[in-house]
């Protein structure tokens, strides 16, 4: 029996509301998107955890075995400021305040976006298709719907009529919402008087003459509706229905939404069999976001530069942290969960460093003994395949990691068990630490540099202070402390602390 047969995985579908086995529409194949990332500014650790979230789905449908093409786009046209199609165009208004090319804008945050995601470890997706780099098929499905008698075209702008599409299909059903409910409770906006109705959404938004991001358009220059792309590029990579759609739980509406709407008023059916969300990371239980002035970059997390945080974490560190909670729950940040997911993951690590010098001898067998052990190998899978539960994984993973040390104390043998068993359990043990959980090492070589330099310098200022060059020794203990390094003078000696 293959891995994904033993262990079928089980998601909780948005769509339907329940937790249900997962089938793909290929045989061993998924077909996975995920809405990616605004580049108009640095992507913050709210948004790392919606793609860590999908990066743990990549990665351990991968290792049950099936072929994943994951598709992760880059949004580059089209998110305006508000999501309900009012304000700027947030890459133009980015470019227009810098005074550069939005394509400037665009290449200088997507290439942020990389390097942070490759230092927390992500799978980069198999394919990362851009919105500006679809506008054909993006005009060819608003003329799809307008053929179709589901948009309508005012003033060059094109949009996509809402009661029209729920008279024949049913519009909220992701979200939940209704129609009549939103037309009391929408407010009222300058576009107002081109709607039909103020629940319609932009597919087409006509450039005025100072909109530096325009292409031609049947409708005259314009842009494209943010909602549009994904629906675009899903289909072109995916197929017309496909089997997971993700995204942060913030673009169930409208965003994808109006994504159903699209596809359902184009092909006449649903674009995606299961609609995954992950919940928000949260810093004294608010959302954290740009505009809400609560987040923090990476950068600022791994030095420890911000006022929210008492000293900085590894990228590992903050990994771990994260794969602490499910990702349906809210995730609330503290610099006292961080202290204790590093306690966690150097336990961890130690584990792995100690898995690695085992020996296998053969000993007596022990029938108990072999069974508690695979039941460990199986509580890994099993825990991730319940809802990609990477809490109870790691959970699985201490168990595992007790027992490690167990053997190096000599509390337990190895050889009790079958070699075979033996075998099974380091690969899985290290398989989900580092292929599915993707931790690894933190990078301890700069922290033992940083030792070593300051550790020359404590000796010459002891040096100085022996040749009564206080000038020099102050001057050492001075210059240090302006950079963060604080020396304490104790009884064994000298010792540092980085503030
Ligand atoms: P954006 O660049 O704003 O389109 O966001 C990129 C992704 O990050 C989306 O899937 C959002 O849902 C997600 N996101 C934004 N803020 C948070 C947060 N505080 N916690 C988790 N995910 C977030
Ligand atoms: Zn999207």
């Amino acid at each position: 029996m293959s891995l994904k047969e033993q262990y079928p995985v089980k998601l909780y579908n948005t769509l339907t509301k329940k937790k249900e086995e997962f089938k793909s529409i290929h045989k061993d194949k998924v077909g996975m998107y995920v809405c990616g990332p605004t580049v108009y500014s640095d992507v913050h650790l709210g948004n790392v955890r919606t793609f860590l979230c999908f990066d743990i789905v990549y990665r351990y449908l991968t290792y049950l075995g099936y072929q994943v093409r994951y598709v992760r786009n880059i949004t580059d046209v089209g998110h305006l400021e508000n999501d309900a199609d009012e304000g700027e165009d947030k890459i133009s208004k980015k470019a227009r305040l810098e005074e550069l090319e939005p394509m400037e804008i665009v290449q200088r945050y997507t290439k942020g976006f990389h390097e942070v995601l490759s230092q927390f470890n992500f799978w980069p997706p198999s394919i990362e298709p851009s919105a500006t780099g679809h506008i054909v098929e993006q005009i060819e499905l608003v003329q799809d719907l307008l053929d179709k008698g589901l948009a309508y075209e005012t003033n060059g702008s094109v949009y996509f009529d809402v009661t029209k599409y729920d008279k024949q299909y049913n519009y909220g059903k992701l979200s939940g919402r209704n129609i009549e409910e939103l037309m009391e409770s929408g407010r009222d906006l300058d576009s107002q008087d081109e709607k039909r109705n103020k629940v319609d959404f932009a597919l087409w938004k006509k450039a005025s003459t100072s909109h530096i991001m325009r292409w031609s358009s049947p409708w005259g220059p314009g842009f494209p509706g943010w909602h549009l792309e994904c629906t675009v590029m899903s289909t072109k990579y995916l197929g017309e229905t496909f089997d997971i759609h993700g995204g942060g739980m913030d673009l169930v509406f409208p965003h994808h939404e109006c994504e159903i709407a699209q596809s359902c008023g184009s092909r006449g059916k649903d674009p995606v069999n299961y609609w995954m969300h992950s919940n928000m990371l949260t810093v004294n239980g608010q959302k954290m976001s740009k505009s809400l002035g609560n987040s923090f970059l990476p950068g600022q997390l791994f030095s420890g530069d911000h006022d929210l945080l008492d000293r900085g974490y590894g990228p590992m560190v903050v990994r771990f942290f994260m794969l602490q909670s499910h990702y349906s729950s809210t995730l609330d940040f503290s610099n006292e969960a961080l202290g204790a997911a590093e306690r966690g993951y150097k336990r961890l690590m130690e584990g792995i460093k100690v898995s690695r010098d085992l020996v296998y001898e053969p000993a007596e067998k022990s029938e108990g003994f072999e069974v508690r052990v695979k039941n460990m190998i199986d509580q890994l899978f099993s825990n991730l395949s319940d809802d990609f539960n990477t809490a109870k994984g790691l959970a699985a993973l201490f168990e595992i990691t007790t027992l490690m040390n167990n053997f190096k104390v000599g509390n337990e043998k190895p050889g009790v068990l079958s070699q075979e068993t033996f075998n099974a359990l380091i690969r899985h043990y290290h398989g989900f630490v580092y292929d599915v959980l993707g931790l690894k090492e933190e990078d301890e070589s700069s922290n033992q540099l940083v030792d070593g330099v300051i550790d020359i310098l404590i000796k010459l200022r002891q040096d100085a202070k022996a040749g009564k060059n206080y000038a020099l020794s102050d001057k050492i203990r001075d210059d240090l402390k302006e950079i963060g390094v604080i020396l304490k003078d104790g009884k064994g000696g000298t010792e540092y602390s980085l503030n």
